[in-house]
């Protein structure tokens, strides 16, 4: 019978198909699927190589046919729910539960979306049985691979917060350094390249540095609970525990600066060389936290010290002329200060719109600052 429509299907692309047909064909590839599937069920993987399906084809219909399968479920949401669990910790016992949940999902969004759905309840759930703080860096790996026909070469690897923290600060940092000059267009995965390589000729140079290339700051707040499972938030946009912490306070080759505050003031810094742009930026971090647009949630990191009375107008290079803003927020504000603009009232930095209104950036991102884990608002 299958043949028979193996013969209709062929015949079919030799008369040409009306559109007419096109749900139906979709219906069609979706009975595929589930032949497919009921067909493997107590097969090997190596039966359905030899009958000629690839290696990743044979893994996901045996890992379909390992499942139950609701008849309202599609193959697509199927196959992206069962790879999202397949990253869901061996101790977990709401495997079940978390298949529901995605299955429901499906019945009502994308692919894309329950696929980003089950990601983010697999995580939760393994974030919550993670009983060992040094799990991430047990899982560390980096590979280099060996050189392609054109002399290149792939990487790939996993790092723990620490590693990646620094790494996203001297990142940001090179691809501040490279703004403004004349440069083809790249996307934005040759710019990262293109930023890694400028921390890696960093790194090869013998220039002594007392600062470091990069900033990395943490905001500590004196009501934080000290186990390793608190988080700290950073300028970088990539959060620490106590033991990341520890670890990088010992090392000098960067700034890492942990500021203790409390009602927003800086009580405790160290750090290796104290400049006072180098204050100021922690001050503003310490307050702001990411991009001061009502919000946005731009780390850091990424963005400009901005002074709300222009530097060209005598405006000061202090912690109430100054306010963060990304590159997008940047370009919007209005030096002139007659269009939307930041403007400073008390220390604390609103962003005024079009009609003159005040607001302030309540993103769950600018309320993780130091100076905001007590603001009511
Ligand atoms: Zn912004």
């Amino acid at each position: 019978m299958i043949s028979h429509a193996k013969t209709a299907l062929e015949q079919a692309l030799i008369d040409g198909p009306s559109f007419q047909d096109f749900a139906t064909l979709l219906e069609i590839k979706e009975l595929v699927a589930r032949l497919e599937t009921n067909m493997s069920k107590g097969r090997e993987r190596y039966e359905l190589e030899e009958l000629g399906a690839s290696a990743g084809t044979s893994r996901r219909i045996l890992r379909r046919a390992a499942h139950e399968w609701p008849s309202d479920v599609s193959v697509e949401h199927q196959d992206v729910i069962l790879s999202a669990l397949e990253r869901l910790s061996s101790n977990s016992d709401r495997r079940d539960e978390i298949y529901q949940q995605g299955a429901e999902a499906a019945r009502e969004t994308s692919v894309k979306h329950t696929h980003e759905f089950v990601k983010k309840l697999v995580r939760e759930e393994n974030e919550h049985l993670a009983k060992d703080p040094f799990e991430a860096y047990h899982q560390r790996r980096f590979r280099l691979r060996s050189q392609d026909e054109h002399g290149g070469c792939s990487f790939h690897g996993y790092a723990p917060a620490k590693t990646a923290a620094l790494l996203k600060a001297l990142l940001d940092r090179a691809f501040h350094s490279e703004e403004g000059k004349e440069q083809q267009p790249r996307n934005v995965e040759q710019r990262n390249l293109d930023a890694f390589d400028q921390v890696l000729q960093w790194a090869s140079s013998d220039r002594i540095v007392t600062t470091g290339h990069a900033s990395l700051v943490v905001s500590v707040h004196d009501s934080d609970t000290f186990d390793w499972r608190t988080k700290f938030g950073t300028n970088v946009g990539i959060d620490l525990n106590l033991f990341d912490l520890a670890n990088l306070s010992g090392d000098r080759i960067s700034d890492y600066i942990v500021v203790h505050e409390q009602n927003g003031a800086v009580k405790n810094l160290v750090t290796a060389e104290r400049t006072a742009n180098f204050l100021i930026r922690i001050a503003l971090l310490a307050r702001d936290f990411v991009c001061q647009h009502p919000g946005c949630a731009e780390p850091a990191s990424r963005c400009d010290a901005h002074h709300i009375v222009p530097w060209s107008r005598g405006g000061p290079t202090s912690i109430n002329n100054l306010g963060f803003l990304c590159r997008k927020h940047h370009r919007r504000n209005d030096d002139s200060h007659v269009g939307q603009h930041m403007d400073i009232d008390d220390g604390i930095p609103w962003w005024i719109n079009k009609n003159g209104t005040p607001k302030r950036n309540n993103s769950p991102g600018a309320k993780r600052a130091g100076g905001r884990k007590r603001d009511p608002d």
